[in-house]
């Protein structure tokens, strides 16, 4: 977990509700991360109540901030820029930051080096269901690299270079076309040359192809180290890191991720854990619960009190604590364009034309 000082309340929220739904099982620590030095009381809040051992790293000051051969009065400028242009945390430097940080630093850490697997928590998430299997040890026997919750389209007013900066990388490389790629890539339907002067515009490639914005919500992510450590995925953060977009614009590490794994990866190898029940801000899914499934009298439980609502003949969920009513998943057209790739079915016009609304 990245954290502030000052968000200790919030991010303790988040510590008693993993604990109480996954990690009360097996104490994984926690390692919190911070730019700055942490207070004491930040410390001794997160000793007392993980399970599993708590860490307190600061990012080195090489791996937080300005890249080296940036043009810093231009990148302020263009952050001020952002700010008066109303983009999302566009004025704020410490989020630009942030998002170089998670997009690329995060995984070449010392601080993590011990480790091949990491979830990734934030202050203010809540998590609503059991978790009572191991997500790190099923992810390898089944050979997944990513595990995510919640699909979204990104504000498009924060990245409008980024799409092509990997297209072009891409093409570059000659990487192939993977499935999930094409799930990310809505082809243009003008005529070819109409087509091809598109490309100038946002979120195109260098074809006149679009990118439909779609993206993994990262602030939950469960995966492997090992991936974004690789040649290929640090390459391509090096290439646009280089093209200066995390400053310019507001690149956020969520879209960077989903490209890079989309341009990489094959679509098994991405997993949505739609057993977990999880909430962040306003965004969330929640399953409903699996029929006959949720064993409360059971001894490994001791004391923990779960309040229990409604199963349901289709729930896939284990003691989740969610409002019935509001049992799927936020995001529906990003979220199955996203996992169409690993379906049977394929979905039917009407059925996306629902998918923005479900
Ligand atoms: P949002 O989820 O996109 O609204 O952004 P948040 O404000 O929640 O930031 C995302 C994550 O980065 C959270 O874990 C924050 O605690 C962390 N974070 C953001 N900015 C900073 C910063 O300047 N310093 C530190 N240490 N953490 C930060
Ligand atoms: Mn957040």
């Amino acid at each position: 977990m990245l954290a502030r000082n000052h968000e200790v309340e919030k991010a303790l929220r988040t510590v008693i509700s993993i604990e109480k739904h996954f990690n009360r099982w097996f104490h994984y620590p926690i390692v919190f991360l911070n730019d700055e030095d942490w207070d004491p009381e930040f410390v001794s809040t997160m000793n007392e109540t993980v399970s599993g051992g708590a860490k307190f790293e600061v990012i080195p000051k090489e791996e937080w901030g300005f890249p080296a051969n940036i043009n810093q009065d231009r990148a302020r400028e263009a952050i001020n820029r952002q700010g008066q242009q109303g983009v999302l945390y566009g004025g704020l430097e410490s989020y630009h930051h942030m998002c170089r940080f998670y997009s690329g630093k995060f995984y070449t850490l010392k601080a993590l080096k011990e480790y091949k697997w990491y979830w990734r928590i934030e202050p203010d998430v809540e998590f609503y269901c059991a978790l009572t299997y191991d997500p790190f040890v099923e992810m390898a026997k089944h050979e997944k690299v990513y595990g995510f919750t919640v699909a979204l389209p990104k504000e498009p007013a924060t990245c409008p270079g980024l799409f092509r900066a990997v297209a072009d990388w891409k093409e570059e490389q000659d990487y192939r076309t993977t499935e999930l790629w094409k799930a990310m890539v809505s082809p243009s339907w003008l005529p070819w040359p109409i087509r091809k002067m598109m490309s100038g515009l946002g979120h195109r490639d260098g074809r006149g192809d679009g990118w439909n914005l779609c993206h993994y919500w990262s602030n939950f992510e469960i995966a492997s180290l090992d991936f974004f450590r690789s040649n290929a995925y640090q390459d391509l953060f090096e290439r646009l890191d280089e093209r200066g977009g995390f400053y310019e614009e507001r690149w956020g590490d969520a879209p960077v991720h989903s490209l890079a794994l989309a341009m990489l990866l094959d679509s098994h190898k991405v997993h949505h854990f739609e057993d977990i029940g999880y909430r962040h801000d306003w965004y969330f899914q929640c399953p409903a619960n699996a029929p006959g499934g949720q064993l409360l009298q059971s001894e490994v439980l001791g004391a923990a009190a779960f309040e229990v609502r409604e199963e349901r003949e289709d729930g896939i969920g284990c003691r989740c604590e969610c409002d019935g009513s509001r049992t799927r998943n936020h995001a529906s057209y990003c979220l199955n364009r996203l996992t169409q790739p690993n379906k049977s079915r394929r979905l039917g016009t009407l059925g996306w034309v629902r998918s923005w609304w479900a």
